[in-house]
């Protein structure tokens, strides 16, 4: 009897303490090393991300424009911090807020960080890197609450192409990486020195994107997301690439990637939205309001048929 509790001790301590310490395979010593189990819905969830993102197997959708208040406003005061799995911006100066598109609420900005390789993949290819700008439904208060929710939070993933012409956008970013580089400096945020907009972090043409129903890419991996994947790509030189695979996430460890695993699509529909420069305003307005995740839904059930 009490071999077995013991037992259970020692099983759910370890389990605890992995949960705690989830990471990446290590792709430097083996690069077809194991993805780790991360426990949880990360595990058993049918709507995970990242996906692998394919024209010829997407429905074809048209939306009104996204819209952006705020984005172009230089952010003087921002905050960095290594957290030990990615380089994490948030504290912006001022509300950023979108809406339009197929969604049905307006999102708040709350934070940017970054994937070295991509977590999506277009077409079977990944990029060297992917930048994540998180929001959350104005609906709910606070992002633990909105992961809860199939609508709680939008993420729009930005891919960058390899290229000669360094990103300047980045190189304000690599400016700070310095400064939280270190083991030492984990979870300990620095004031950015150089500004930045968020805008100058996205492509010009924000018409054009693949949109689905998913999940966070890190435990606790909450089935919470509306991705929207910009097909445009931006700039980026793999020396900039570089600079982020020098961050610490153990004692003398640098983490040279993380991204997530490709995961399944299962029933979900994919939608590849195309700039509609044509369309009428009254049938737009109609699709528009209908609200993205319930066409997502409506369209998955189609193809289950
Ligand atoms: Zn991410």
């Amino acid at each position: 009897m009490h071999f077995v509790t013991f037992s259970i001790l020692v099983c759910c301590s370890l389990g605890l303490s992995w949960a705690s310490e989830w990471g990446y395979p290590d792709l430097d010593n083996n690069k077809d090393a194991p993805f780790p189990d991360w426990g949880g819905l990360c595990d058993s969830g049918k709507r995970q991300s990242p996906i692998n993102l394919a024209a010829k197997w997407s429905l074809r959708g048209k939306f009104d424009e996204l819209k952006f208040q705020n984005y172009r406003y230089t952010q003087k005061n921002l905050e960095m911090v290594n957290n030990g799995h990615s380089i994490q911006i948030d504290d912006f100066d001022d509300v950023l807020v979108m809406e339009g598109g197929g969604l049905a609420h307006e999102y708040e900005l709350e934070q940017i960080h970054l994937h070295w390789w991509s977590e999506h993949t277009i077409n079977s290819v990944r990029y060297p890197l992917e930048v994540h700008i998180v929001h959350r439904n104005k609906l709910y208060p606070n992002m633990t609450i909105a992961t809860n929710f199939k609508d709680g939070i939008v993420v729009l993933g930005v891919l960058f192409h390899v290229s000669n012409t360094p990103n300047d956008a980045i190189a304000s970013i690599i400016k700070n990486l310095e400064d939280v580089r270190a083991y030492s400096r984990i979870n300990k945020p620095v004031t950015v020195s150089s500004s930045l907009a968020v805008d100058d972090l996205m492509p010009q043409s924000t018409g054009n994107y693949y949109t689905y129903a998913g999940s966070l890419t890190t435990p606790s991996c909450a089935e919470a997301v509306i991705w929207i994947v910009f097909t445009e790509t931006l700039p980026v030189t793999l020396e900039q690439v570089e600079q982020f695979k020098e961050i610490e996430y153990s004692n003398g460890k640098q983490l040279h990637n993380n991204f997530r695993n490709l995961q399944s699509i299962n029933n979900r529909a994919v939608v590849l939205v195309e700039l509609d420069d044509n369309r009428s305003g009254a049938a737009a307005g109609r699709t528009a309001s209908l609200g993205l995740i319930l066409i997502l839904g409506l369209a998955a059930q189609k193809f289950v048929l």
